[in-house]
């Protein structure tokens, strides 16, 4: 079995001790880590594969528990817009008008994104095509959690994305049976559900007991808006949390997302039942309001970040997401103290990790698990002087100073390049694709300024 081996880097594990190692070498065989060899006794083998990584810092791949394949093409068509706008008159049209080679192309540019920026694994929030996805992904190397946004019920629907609950729920469970666990293990399946604006109370209960029979997860927005919590309450006779709490969709496999507009006692729920939160300050401030997560995190809420889409983030990068986190709490409580880097770099892999479900096999550099890592390089003017390696990754870091990313033991990134996807082919098809679909949906912008 081949092997690569990472020489004189500082390897920060996120282990459960949180060390952080010098004159270590890390030793990947196959897809796993193999080994964390005192440098000094080290002797590398015949034909091994060496990397000299001094001066680079080495971390676990990020984990980015909320993102959409699907609105990457929609880059740029839902900015300075309300929520209700965004999806009913953006991203609803956009998505709906998408063909399966799109999916592909959208999915492509996606991944290429998320390799560039030390992303390894990621959690999609509800795809078009899944088949021409997950040939994208397979394609790209990465590894991804993928469901359907099912919808089946209220307002703003496309044509034919009003699916039966029975019908969204057996759609999912065929395309459990082909995809999970594809691609080496790196593709898992999950079920999802958009939002309570457009999920009935039935398909959140078939959703609940068919994730927990095929024991996978479910991926859903929440408590984005206060129209959401007022919607629900008159509605359907309970706010948000507590009435998937009534419904049986409340435990450990559920990824709640965003959870703005959530009061203590749900947030209290949350913690009972092991909910996990995938927090997305950028597209949370950008369009729902300021994001609160230290009382999810008070009471044991594993939370993680996402970046959530190009529609809604227009930024798909975990290292700006990592800066945004610690900045944004900090300023909302009024108390630099909070969101520390380190536990924000906690949120960013093995919280991320745990989010998904995954952390036995990712979110750490720890003999047996997958080698998803990235190396940094630091010696750039944005992140130089070194003073304190672990802050000036969340504070300083951008996605330019991550040099190598590796997934499932396979080098996808080598300093800046991706090798193994044709970049420039996809950003052709993706000028060609994201115009095709704009005409179809028929969305027009406003002019920004004359003849723009
Ligand atoms: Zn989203």
């Amino acid at each position: 079995m081949s092997r690569i081996a990472i020489r004189n880097a500082t390897i920060v594990t996120m282990n459960p001790g949180r060390q952080v190692l010098r004159d270590r070498v890390l030793v990947v065989a196959g897809d796993r880590i193999a080994g964390l060899e005192p440098a000094a006794t080290w002797v590398p083998s015949p034909g091994d594969e060496i990397l000299d990584a001094r001066g680079r810092i080495v971390l676990p791949g990020f984990v980015n528990t909320h993102a959409h394949t699907a609105q990457q093409l929609g880059r740029g068509l839902a900015d300075d817009v309300d929520l209700m706008t965004l999806l009913h008159d953006r991203v609803f049209p956009y998505e709906s008008s998408m063909a399966p080679d799109d999916s592909y192309v959208s999915t492509l540019l996606f991944g290429i994104e998320q390799i560039a920026n030390g992303t390894t694994t990621f959690a999609d929030a509800g795809i078009q095509h899944a088949s021409p996805t997950v040939q994208g992904i397979t394609e790209l190397g990465i590894r991804a959690a993928f469901c359907y946004s099912v919808t089946d019920a209220g307002e703003g629907l496309p044509s034919g994305w009003k699916l039966s609950a029975d019908e969204s729920i057996a759609r999912q469970e065929e395309a459990y049976a082909r995809y999970h666990g594809a691609a080496n293990g790196r593709i898992r399946w999950w079920f999802g559900l958009r939002t309570l604006f457009n999920n009935s109370d039935q398909v959140v209960e078939l959703t609940a007991e068919a994730a927990r029979r095929l024991n996978t997860h479910v991926h859903m927005h929440l408590a984005q808006s206060p129209g959401e919590v007022k919607y629900c309450q008159d509605a359907r006779g309970a706010s948000p949390i507590r009435l998937l709490a009534k419904l049986g969709l409340l435990g450990p496999n559920l990824l709640a997302v965003h959870c703005l507009y959530t009061d203590d006692e749900e947030i209290d729920l949350m913690a009972e039942h092991g909910v996990k939160l995938s927090h997305n300050p950028a597209a949370g401030l950008k369009i729902m309001g300021v994001p609160r997560i230290i009382p999810f995190r008070e009471r044991g809420v594993v939370t993680a970040l996402g970046t959530d889409s190009g529609a809604s983030n227009n930024r798909n990068s975990m290292p700006d997401e990592m800066w945004l986190t610690t900045l944004l709490q900090k300023g909302a409580h009024g108390d630099p103290a909070v969101m520390t880097a380190q536990e924000v770099l906690e949120m960013a892999t093995i919280d991320g990790a745990r989010a998904l479900g995954w952390d036995d096999e990712i979110g750490s550099l720890e003999v047996g698990k997958k080698a998803d890592l990235v190396v940094v390089d630091p010696g750039t003017s944005n992140m130089q002087p070194l003073h304190d390696p672990i802050a000036n990754l969340v504070f300083c870091m951008k996605t330019d100073n991550i040099q190598y990313t590796m997934c499932d033991g396979v080098w996808l990134m080598k300093d800046r390049r991706i090798g193994h996807v044709d970049v420039p082919a996809v950003l052709r098809a993706v000028h060609e694709h994201a115009g095709q679909v704009r005409e179809r949906s028929g969305i027009q912008l406003p002019a920004r300024f004359p003849g723009a």
